[in-house]
């Protein structure tokens, strides 16, 4: 299979088909023939890893990218989907979602706990939208309900993006977690359950003051026992527990507010990933106010506290950003509500995080496929990776708000969306 995609991508970055089609063109003076597979063209294409492709044709067959060629190889060859004038790149990956959570059947928040039928309606809902806004995989952190819907999407029976979940997270509760045995065996039990990644709540709600939960031993071994499963581990952290979790060795902070200067360096150090939040969860909450407040750990001075945090969190992500070295990766915290307005977070952290545009969006490509354990397979558009291709109505390093336009969605070569074609006004000038 390795082989089969290594000799597939050499012959599509040689182009050989192409040439021996462009030479047969020359000589017959008609255009190119038909070739094997799905042609998408493209004026402007941003490859997932900080470069910007021009005028090119991407060639998909079996559900992963084939050849990436210049105009020569493919003017007045056959298309399937012309996309000039739009900005092409890789499906974004959205590194911490709640899929399943949902507003109950009386409006309020229901968490992730949902197993009626119509519960799982609504998660296969988000799932849809989720996809629809352009995120081909997200990480679920988690609920045990998460894994039918993955599994689900994965057999092809629903429509949504890749999930990786985490299944149950590990809640520090100080002492009450267990000992350091005890919590290596927990994790154990994640991955039996088939968690592609583990969750661990190291700090308390930001609401409630953030305090740390679990003690540098119990992080210690959470994070060690995950290594040793060969399992990622993404720590809710807040203040003090940023560097714990660094320390112990853990994959990802979420979160991470209050973390200091020394903090972030360590991170930048250690290669410890952070995946902070700059404005769409907290804005999720007030925009759905009613609806979350008096549910569980939802309190009017929780509501308060949120309006404090907001600048917080923006400080943050505008520290982290100036950090070097530091990979920030793109992570929503998606709950109900926030389902399909993942995008919304690219806009908070360049108007208000301080981000550059094309390392917003490589957060949610390449680095985002890296620090999920998936380079090799998506986050870039390039030959031999999956083809998760998306198209937006119009520049995101121009104007970070058209991440809200996303019009074409392809997933595993499969087209979920498609509402561009109309907008193209050189779609004529292809046709021989
Ligand atoms: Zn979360």
């Amino acid at each position: 299979m390795r082989t089969a995609k290594v000799i597939l991508s050499i012959l599509g970055m040689l182009g050989v088909s192409s040439v021996a089609q462009r030479a047969a063109s020359q000589a017959t003076g008609q255009a190119p023939a038909r070739r094997k597979g799905i042609a998408i063209v493209a004026s402007t294409v941003l490859d997932g890893k900080g470069g910007v492709l021009r005028d090119k044709r991407i060639m998909v067959e079996g559900g992963i990218i084939t050849a990436i060629e210049g105009k020569a190889y493919w003017e007045g060859a056959p298309v399937d989907y012309d996309l000039r004038g739009l900005t092409l790149l890789p499906g974004w990956i959205d590194a911490h979602v709640h899929i399943t959570w949902i507003f109950g059947k009386d409006g309020k928040n229901a968490g992730t706990v949902g197993t009626t039928q119509e519960d799982a309606y609504k998660a296969a809902s988000n799932a849809w939208v989720t996809l629809m806004a352009g995120f081909t995989t997200v990480q679920s952190v988690g609920a045990a309900n998460d894994i039918p819907l993955r599994d689900a999407i994965a057999k092809g029976i629903l429509a949504g993006p890749r999930i990786l979940t985490a299944v149950e997270p590990l809640f520090g509760q100080g002492e009450k977690t267990g000992t350091p045995e005890e919590i290596r065996a927990f994790v154990r039990k994640q991955k039996e359950a088939g968690a592609d990644v583990i969750k661990i709540f190291a700090s308390q709600s930001i609401r409630q003051g953030g305090g740390m939960t679990l003690s540098q031993e119990q992080l210690n071994a959470a994070c060690d026992e995950g290594r040793k499963q060969g399992l990622r581990t993404l720590v809710h952290a807040y203040k003090d527990a940023v560097r714990a979790a660094t320390l112990a060795g853990c994959s990802e902070v979420e979160h991470g507010t209050l973390a200091t200067d020394d903090d972030l360096k360590l991170m930048a150090e250690k290669g410890t990933y952070l995946d902070p939040q700059a404005g769409l969860i907290i804005e999720n909450y007030l925009l759905h106010k009613e609806q979350y407040i008096g549910t569980p750990g939802y309190t009017a001075e929780g509501f308060a506290a949120m309006e404090k945090i907001l600048p917080m969190n923006h400080e943050l992500v505008q520290r982290a950003a100036k950090t070097p070295g530091l990979k920030i990766v793109f992570g929503t915290d998606a709950v109900a509500g926030a389902h399909g307005r993942n995008a919304e977070e690219f806009i908070d952290r360049v108007q208000d995080g301080g981000v550059e545009p094309m390392a917003a969006m490589v957060s949610a490509n390449s680095l985002g496929a890296e620090a999920v354990g998936m380079a090799d397979q998506i986050g870039r558009i390039a030959p031999g990776l999956q083809a998760d291709i998306i198209a937006l109505d119009g520049d995101p390093l121009k104007d970070i708000t058209a991440v809200r336009r996303v019009v074409f969605v392809m997933k595993g070569g499969a087209v979920y969306k498609n509402v561009a074609r109309r907008a193209i006004p050189v779609y004529a000038r292809l046709q021989p």
